[in-house]
C-alpha cells in the first residue's frame, strides 16, 4: 500500500549504496527491534544478524547496559564540544583507556564520528605535518586496490573500488593504490603465497621509487581487508610490506575501523599481523554501533614534530561539532568494559573458528570457490567454475542470488560481488554458528540446483 512502511521510505529517503532506479526490483527492508544476533521486521519476520548490521555491532542488539550508559549520561550532560581544550569526563576517560588498550606505543587520541571522517582527518593532521616540517612535498599517501577507508571525498580517494571512484572524478591529487593481497584472485597461475607477498612488496617498493620517495607520506591499510571481500593477506605479506615502508621511513596507518576490537581473534588486528602502525583508525566495534562515534591514535614519531615549537605553523584549523561527544563516549567505555569482563574477543576466535570449520567443510562443493577467513570474519566465494574460478556471467549476480535466498531463510549477510561475508555479532554461541551454515549449506544446494 502506498501508506506503508516500505512505500514511504522509497518515497522520501534518498538511501545510501543505492541505484534509484533499482528500488521496486529490491524493496526495503523495515527494522524495528532487536534482540541477541537476533534482528525483527516490521511484519514479524526474524532475521540472525550474520554481518552485526554493517560489521559493527559486536555486543547485538539488545544491550541494555549500552542503552543505561547512555541514558545517564544524557541526563548528566547531554553534549560538550573538544574544542580547544574544552573537554568531558567520558572523552577523557575513552582516550586513555584506547591509548591503554594500543597493542604499540601511542601517544594521542582524535575523536571523530565516522570512520570516513576519522581517515580524512589523519591525511590532513599528515598534510598540516608535513607543513610543519617544512616538507611540503611529503603529501602523498599509498592505499591499496580493494582497500574500503570510507566516502568523504579524501577517504573515498584512498578507498579502491570502482564504485567509489567511477563518477565522482575520485581520486584525488596525492593519492595512489597499490595492489591488493588477494592471493586466490591476484597472484600469478602457480605463485605461492610467499613470492606472491614478496612481488606485492617489489611492486609498492617500484612505486614508491618512481614517485620520489622524499615524496611518500605514508601507507593505509586494513590489516584484513573488510568491504573489499573479506580479503585475508598471506602469512607475510605485513611484514615484507613493513620492511618496505621502514626503509623509506613512510608511516603505517592501520585502519581498524572493522578489525579492531576483535574481530580478528586479538583486540587488534594489528596484533593478528605484527604490524606497528604509527596511527590507528578506530570505529564501528568501538561503540557497537550503539551511537556514531570514531577515533584515531597517533604515536610520538606522528605527534612530536606537531607539538614542537620549532615547527608551529598556526592552529590545527579542524575538529567537528560532535567530535568527543560525552554520550557517544560513554557508550564506547560500556561497550569495550563488556568486551573485557566477557572476553569476547575469545568468544570470536572460538566462533570463527566453529563457523569457518563449517564452511572449510564445504570446499568440495561445486559452487565453492574459496574460503577466508581469520577470527570471527569470514567470505566465501562462490563459482560456477572452479578451474576458471568464475561465476555467472555478471559478476555478483551468483552471489545477489545466494544472498536473497539467505535472507529468505531468516539469514541476513552481504554479498560483495560473488563472495558472500560473514561477520556476526561477537556474542554470537555456538548454536547460533550453526544455524548459519546450517542454511547456508542447504541455500547452496538449492543455488546449485537451479543454475548448474
Ligand atoms: N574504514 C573501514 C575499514 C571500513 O570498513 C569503513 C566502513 O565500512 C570505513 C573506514 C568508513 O567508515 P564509515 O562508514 O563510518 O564512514
Amino acid at each position: 500500500s502506498p501508506n506503508s512502511p516500505e512505500a514511504r521510505d522509497i518515497a522520501y529517503h534518498l538511501h545510501s549504496y543505492t541505484d534509484a532506479r533499482r528500488h521496486e526490483e529490491t524493496g526495503s527492508v523495515v527494522l524495528e527491534k532487536g534482540d541477541g544476533v537476533f534482528v525483527e521486521d516490521i511484519h514479524g519476520n526474524r532475521y540472525i544478524e550474520a554481518m552485526a548490521g554493517l560489521w559493527s555491532v559486536a555486543l547485538g542488539f539488545s544491550e541494555k547496559r549500552l542503552a543505561d550508559a547512555a541514558a545517564r549520561q544524557m541526563a548528566k550532560l547531554p553534549f560538550a564540544h573538544t574544542f580547544s581544550y574544552k573537554s568531558n569526563g567520558p572523552v577523557i576517560d575513552l582516550a586513555e583507556k584506547l591509548i591503554s588498550l594500543a597493542p604499540v606505543p601511542m601517544s594521542k587520541v582524535f575523536f571523530t564520528n565516522s570512520g570516513s571522517e576519522a581517515n580524512d582527518t589523519i591525511l590532513k593532521l599528515l598534510w598540516y605535518r608535513s607543513n610543519s616540517m617544512g616538507q611540503p612535498q611529503r603529501k602523498k599517501i599509498i592505499s591499496r586496490v580493494r582497500g574500503y577507508h570510507g566516502v568523504t571525498i579524501a577517504s573515498a580517494s584512498l578507498t579502491g573500488l570502482p564504485n567509489n571512484h567511477r563518477s565522482f572524478d575520485l581520486p584525488i591529487a596525492n593519492v595512489l593504490h597499490t595492489g591488493s593481497p588477494h592471493h586466490w584472485k591476484d597472484a600469478n597461475p602457480g605463485e605461492s603465497e610467499e613470492d606472491f607477498a614478496t612481488r606485492r612488496a617489489e611492486e609498492l617498493e617500484a612505486m614508491i621509487l618512481a614517485e620520489g620517495p622524499e615524496t611518500i607520506m605514508a601507507f593505509i591499510g586494513e590489516p584484513v581487508m573488510g568491504a573489499g571481500g573479506v580479503v585475508v593477506p598471506p602469512a607475510t605479506y605485513w611484514e615484507k610490506i613493513q620492511a618496505v615502508l621502514a626503509k623509506y621511513d613512510i608511516l603505517l596507518i592501520a585502519d581498524e575501523v572493522i578489525c579492531g576490537f576483535g574481530r580478528t581473534g586479538n583486540m587488534f588486528g594489528s596484533q593478528t599481523y605484527d604490524m606497528r602502525p604509527d596511527i590507528m583508525t578506530m570505529s564501528k566495534q568501538l561503540s557497537s554501533s550503539y551511537l556514531p562515534i570514531s577515533a584515531f591514535m597517533i604515536n610520538e614519531k606522528v605527534y612530536g614534530p606537531i607539538a614542537d615549537e620549532s615547527h608551529r605553523i598556526g592552529v590545527l584549523g579542524h575538529g567537528f561539532t560532535a567530535g568527543g561527544h560525552p554520550v557517544a563516549s560513554a557508550v564506547a567505555l560500556e561497550n569495550l568494559k563488556i568486551i573485557e569482563e566477557r572476553d569476547l574477543v575469545a568468544n570470536a576466535r572460538e566462533m570463527g573458528e566453529r563457523l569457518r570449520g563449517r564452511f572449510h567443510a564445504l570446499e568440495g562443493h561445486p559452487l565453492v570457490g574459496e574460503v577466508r577467513g581469520v577470527g570471527l570474519i569470514a567470505a566465501v566465494e562462490l563459482v560456477t567454475n572452479k578451474e576458471a574460478k568464475t561465476a555467472l556471467e555478471a559478476p555478483g549476480a551468483l552471489g545477489g542470488k545466494v544472498a536473497a535466498a539467505l535472507q529468505a531463510r531468516g539469514v541476513i549477510v552481504r554479498n560483495m560481488l560473488d563472495a558472500i561475508a560473514f561477520c556476526p555479532p561477537l556474542i554470537i554461541k555456538a548454536e547460533e554458528v550453526d544455524m548459519i551454515a546450517d542454511r547456508f549449506e542447504a541455500v547452496l544446494n538449492d543455488v546449485a540446483a537451479e543454475v548448474l
